[in-house]
C-alpha cells in the first residue's frame, strides 16, 4: 500500500519528514516529492504550495505518477464554527469550493454542470481518525470544510460561506484535492488544525499559531498510519 501525505506549505509536512529516519527526494513537475517507508508503509510526501490549482496538480501527481492508493492531507485552517478554538482538529466529512460561482446562470454556489457542490471524504478513514482520537483521549470534530483561493479574514465573507454551505472551517486546498481523489477513485482524508478564526485579526493569529497547529495535525496523521491496513 502506497499512501500520499500532503500539505500545502512546508511547515505542514516538516513535522512528518522529521519523524522519518530517511527519505528519498524526487523533483518532478516543478515540485519536490519525498519517498519513505514508515512502519512497513510506503509513503509519498509533498507540500503542493497554496491554493486549488497547485493542490490539484500535486494530488494528481501523487496518484497518477507515484501510484498512491490513499491520500491523507494534513494542515491548518480558519475556524468558522465557534466551537473550534486555535489548535483544535477538524476532520472533513465533505468539502466544497466556496468561490466557484456561476450563479448568474441560475446554478447554486459551488456548482458547475457535471460536478457536485460537495465531495465526500472516505468514511473508513474518518472511522480510523475517530479510533485514534479515542486512543489519544482527544476530541476531533467532524464537519464541512469550505475551500477557496482566498485567505479569509473578514466576518462578512465567513457569514456568507455559512449561509451557502453551513461550513465549519475554511482553507484553500481541501476540496480540490477531494475532487481529484474522487475522480481517480482514491480514498481521501482531510485533517486541519485551526490556526485562526478567519476574521479581522486572522493573519496575525495565523502567523502566531500556524506552526504549532501544523504539528498537531501532522502528529495525528502519523498516528493514523499505524491503523491503516496495508
Ligand atoms: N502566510 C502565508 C500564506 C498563508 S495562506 C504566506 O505568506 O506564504 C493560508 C494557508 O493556510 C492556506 O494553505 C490555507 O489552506 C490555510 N488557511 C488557514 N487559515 C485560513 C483562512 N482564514 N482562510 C483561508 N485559508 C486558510
Amino acid at each position: 500500500m502506497k499512501i500520499a501525505i500532503m500539505g500545502a506549505m512546508p511547515e505542514e509536512i516538516a513535522p512528518i519528514l522529521k519523524k522519518l529516519s530517511q527519505y528519498k527526494t524526487i523533483d518532478y513537475a516543478d515540485n519536490t516529492y519525498y519517498e519513505a517507508s514508515y512502519k512497513g508503509i510506503d509513503l509519498v510526501i509533498a507540500y503542493s504550495k497554496i491554493g486549488k490549482v497547485f493542490s490539484t496538480l500535486t494530488a494528481s501527481t501523487m496518484i497518477q505518477h507515484f501510484g498512491c492508493e490513499k491520500l491523507l492531507f494534513s494542515g491548518v485552517a480558519g475556524g468558522i464554527n465557534p466551537s473550534l478554538k486555535i489548535g483544535d482538529l477538524i476532520v472533513a466529512t465533505k468539502l466544497l469550493q466556496h468561490d466557484l460561482d456561476i450563479t448568474a446562470f441560475g446554478h447554486p454556489m459551488g456548482f458547475v454542470p457535471g460536478g457536485s457542490v460537495f465531495v465526500q471524504a472516505d468514511k473508513e478513514l474518518i472511522e480510523i481518525a475517530k479510533d485514534v482520537a479515542k486512543d489519544l483521549g482527544k476530541t476531533v470534530q467532524e464537519g464541512v470544510i469550505a475551500t477557496g483561493d482566498q485567505f479569509v479574514h473578514d466576518a462578512k465573507i465567513k457569514e456568507n460561506i455559512v449561509k451557502h454551505f453551513n461550513a465549519d472551517a475554511l482553507e484553500m486546498e481541501g476540496a480540490s484535492v477531494g475532487v481529484v481523489c474522487k475522480s481517480l477513485d482514491v480514498p481521501f482524508f482531510i485533517l486541519r488544525a485551526i490556526s485562526d478564526t478567519a476574521d479581522t485579526d486572522a493573519s496575525f493569529s495565523f502567523d502566531e499559531f500556524m506552526e504549532s497547529s501544523a504539528i498537531i495535525s501532522a502528529e495525528f496523521i502519523m498516528k493514523m498510519l499505524e491503523k491503516i491496513e496495508h
